[in-house]
C-alpha cells in the first residue's frame, strides 16, 4: 500500500529548509555574483556557508559520510522546500551535477578514491563535473560516444571533445566518459575515468552562452589533449559506463523534478500575489475567468507533478531500479511545470518577462529542464519501447 504520509521530523525539516530559503538565500537572487553563466564559485562558497552554519549541507549524503540518507520520498519533500529558490539547492549543496555525481560516486567509487574526490564535495570545498555530451558524438543517443581512450598496458590517454558541462571551470572532481579502444592488454567500450580537474591536458574552450542561469558557473566546452590517466583513475570496470550513467540518471532525473517543482510553486506563488492586487476592466486580474483558469490549471499541474514524482521515489524506496517510472515522471513533470511557468509568465504581463521578478528566470531555467537527463522524446520512446515488449512477452 502506497503512504505518502510525512513523518513529524520530515515536516519539521522540510520548514527548517523553506524557512532558511526564504529568509537567507532568496535576497541573494539580487547579487551581482549570480551571472548569465550561473552562480559564480564564490557565491556558492558564501551560501554554502550559510547553510553549513544551520547544519543543512548536503543532507542526502550517506550516513558513513556524515549525511542524513533519507529515502526518496522524503527527499522529494525536502528538495522541494529547497527549490523555492534556484540558488536554494546550491546552497543546500543538493544542485546538478554535484548531487548525482555525489550519488554515483558513492556507489561505485573505491575507497581511496571516495575519500579524495567525494568526501571534498560532500563537504562542499569542492565541485564536480559529469563530461559525456559531445558535440558530434554522445547526446540523446550516448552510444555515439567518439572521445577516445588508448589503453597501453600501463596509462589512459583520451582525447575528444566535450560540451554542455555543466560547472567545469573551477571543478576539481571529474567524471569523463571515454570509449577504451580494443587493446590488447584488457577489456574495451565506453568507460568513466575518475580524476583532478587540474589534470593537464584538460582544456576549457570556453564557457557557453545558454539560457538558463541557475548552474554554478554555467557550461564548458572541453577538450580532451592526449589526457594521461593510471589505471586507478578508473570508476568501476571498463565497458560499464553506460549502465552507471543510468544508475546515476534513475534518481537524477527525480531530484531535477523535485527541485523545479519548489521553483514552479515559487513562481505560481507571485502569479497569484499579482492576481490578487493588479485591476484590469474595474476588478481584480483574477477575478477575470481567464485568469482564474490559468491559476487553476497551474494548481492542478503541481499537485499531479508532486503525486507524481512521489509515487516514482516510493517506488525506488521499495528496491525498485525505478528506470521507467523516473523516466514516465521526467518527461511529464518537466512539461507541465513548464507550462506552469509559461502561465505565470502570462498572468504578470509584460512584467512577466522582465527581472522585476525570479519568475522570468524560473521560466528560462525550466525550459532547458526539457531537454537534459533525457528530452521528453527520449522518455516517450524509451517508454513505448518498453510497452511493445511488454506485448510481445504476453504473446
Ligand atoms: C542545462 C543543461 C545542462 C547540461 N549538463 C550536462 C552535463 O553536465 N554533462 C553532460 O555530459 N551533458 C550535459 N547536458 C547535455 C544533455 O545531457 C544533452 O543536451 C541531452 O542528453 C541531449 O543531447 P543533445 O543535446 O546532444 O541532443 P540530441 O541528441 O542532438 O537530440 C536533439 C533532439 O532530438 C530529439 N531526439 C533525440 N533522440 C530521440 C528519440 N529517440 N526519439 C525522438 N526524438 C529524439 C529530441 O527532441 C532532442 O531534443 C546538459 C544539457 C543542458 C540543457
Amino acid at each position: 500500500m502506497i503512504d505518502f504520509s510525512i513523518s513529524a521530523e520530515t515536516a519539521a525539516l522540510r520548514d527548517e529548509i523553506r524557512a532558511f530559503v526564504i529568509d537567507e538565500i532568496v535576497p541573494y537572487e539580487t547579487d551581482p555574483r549570480l551571472t548569465q553563466h550561473g552562480p559564480t564559485d564564490e557565491l556558492r562558497g558564501e551560501l554554502v556557508e550559510l547553510a553549513r552554519k544551520r547544519d543543512l549541507l548536503t543532507l542526502q549524503a550517506p550516513k558513513r559520510f556524515g549525511g542524513r540518507e533519507p529515502s526518496h520520498v522524503d527527499q522529494a519533500v525536502l528538495y522541494e522546500a529547497a527549490g523555492w529558490s534556484t540558488l536554494g539547492p546550491v546552497a543546500l549543496n543538493c544542485a546538478a551535477p554535484d548531487e548525482g555525481n555525489m550519488f554515483l560516486l558513492s556507489k561505485i567509487a573505491t575507497e581511496e578514491q571516495a575519500e579524495t574526490f567525494l568526501r571534498p564535495v560532500i563537504e562542499g570545498h569542492q565541485r564536480s563535473v559529469f563530461a559525456m555530451t559531445e558535440p558530434d558524438g554522445a547526446g540523446s543517443d550516448p552510444k555515439q560516444l567518439t572521445t577516445k581512450a588508448v589503453f597501453d598496458g600501463t596509462n589512459y590517454t583520451i582525447n575528444g571533445q566535450k560540451w554542455l558541462i555543466t560547472g567545469a571551470t573551477g571543478a576539481k572532481t571529474w567524471i569523463i566518459m571515454a570509449d577504451v579502444e580494443p587493446n590488447p592488454h584488457g577489456p574495451s567500450g565506453p568507460t568513466l575515468f575518475l580524476c583532478d580537474g587540474n589534470t593537464p591536458g584538460i582544456v576549457i574552450e570556453r564557457v557557453m552562452s545558454t539560457m538558463d542561469r541557475n548552474y554554478v558557473e554555467g557550461h564548458g566546452v572541453v577538450r580532451f589533449d592526449d589526457v594521461t590517466l593510471p589505471q586507478s583513475a578508473l570508476l568501476g570496470d571498463v565497458g560499464e559506463a553506460l549502465r552507471y550513467a543510468q544508475l546515476r540518471l534513475a534518481p537524477a532525473r527525480l531530484t531535477h523534478c523535485m527541485r523545479w517543482l519548489g521553483a514552479a510553486e515559487r513562481a505560481q506563488s507571485i502569479a497569484v500575489e499579482h492576481a490578487r492586487t493588479r485591476t484590469a476592466f474595474g476588478k481584480p486580474i483574477g477575478e477575470h475567468q481567464g485568469v482564474s483558469f490559468m491559476l487553476a490549471d497551474n494548481e492542478i499541474g503541481l499537485q499531479q507533478s508532486r503525486l507524481a514524482i512521489w509515487w516514482a521515489c516510493w517506488t525506488l524506496d521499495q528496491g525498485a531500479r525505478g528506470r521507467h517510472e523516473s523516466s514516465m515522471v521526467k518527461a511529464s513533470v518537466s512539461e507541465e511545470l513548464y507550462k506552469v511557468a509559461d502561465r505565470c509568465v502570462q498572468v504578470l504581463g509584460g512584467m512577466g518577462i522582465s527581472d522585476e521578478t525570479p519568475v522570468a528566470m524560473i521560466f528560462r531555467d525550466m525550459r532547458a529542464f526539457r531537454l537534459y537527463d533525457g528530452p521528453t522524446e527520449v522518455h516517450k520512446h524509451a517508454i513505448a519501447v518498453q510497452i511493445l515488449r511488454r506485448l510481445e512477452d504476453r504473446r
